[in-house]
């Protein structure tokens, strides 16, 4: 199956570095055998445009980090998902743990903006994961498969990114019997709510994937790709973890 590769920039990147990015990735790209990887890159929102044009000649893939629900109205400061589409967006990361931490995001309002994004004709890439209290407590498992339940709607068509809280820009990363659990059990999760799609929904791992620890997490059993922060700001790094995928 394809592997998806995804990063996700989070508040970091300037107009003034993108020449400078989409060169390195285009440089790196040469002789690079993607065929099986779909790369994806989410900048924030005023660099969705400007990086779609930079990396328009290569097979890279734009995204979001978030988007509103509404179509559109009375909603200052937010984006609506039908905006991002236009300004050449095609996936939009939703209920990321920093959103659900810092914005106080609850699943549900994760589900009305999914549903805004398969709206808009684009793919939600919906994130779920504990905290380290949380996995200490036995409680993993419990914990992701709530947030499923409430995050993705019954028409669900999508890619869902199982992310630790306690992994993400920490440098620790689970080990791959419990990444290989969690991945089943998301697994399983989606088709006994979504049938034969369920089956092959992908489910990316997320969470301090470097070029080092790549190779061994894409090639866990259920892994279909990664989403990747802090590496991805590094084009080199990005294409390394993509090319990872390719041996896994
Ligand atoms: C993320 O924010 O989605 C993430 C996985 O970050 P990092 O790779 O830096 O841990």
């Amino acid at each position: 199956m394809r592997q998806i590769i995804a990063g996700n920039w989070k508040m970091n990147g300037t107009l003034a570095g993108l020449a400078g990015y989409a060169a390195g990735l285009r440089h790196g790209m040469e002789g690079l055998d993607l065929s099986g990887t779909e790369l994806i890159l989410c900048p924030p929102f005023p660099l969705i445009r400007p990086l779609a044009e930079a990396v328009g000649d290569t097979a890279v893939a734009i995204g979001a980090q978030d988007c509103d629900a509404h179509r559109k109205g009375a909603h200052t400061g937010d984006v609506s998902a039908d905006l991002l589409a236009e300004i050449g967006a095609r996936y939009v990361i939703l209920g990321h743990s920093e959103r659900r931490t810092d914005h106080g995001e609850s699943s549900s309002a994760v589900r009305d903006k999914v549903r805004a994004v398969m709206a808009a004709g684009m793919v939600p890439i919906v994130c779920v994961g504990e905290t380290e209290a949380e996995r200490e407590a036995h409680e993993a498992e419990t914990v992701v498969r709530a947030q499923l339940a409430g995050s993705l709607p019954d028409d669900f068509a999508g890619i869902i990114a199982y992310e630790p809280v306690w992994a993400i820009g920490s440098g620790k990363i689970p080990g791959e019997e419990d990444v290989a659990q969690m991945h089943a059990t998301i697994r399983g999760f989606l088709k006994r709510r979504f049938s034969a799609s369920g089956g092959t929904m992908p489910i990316l791992y997320g969470g301090s994937v470097k070029p080092e620890n790549a190779a061994a997490l894409l090639a866990i059993p259920e892994v279909g790709g990664a989403l990747i922060g802090g590496a991805s700001l590094r084009p080199e790094d990005f294409l390394a973890i993509a090319a990872a995928a390719k041996q896994g």
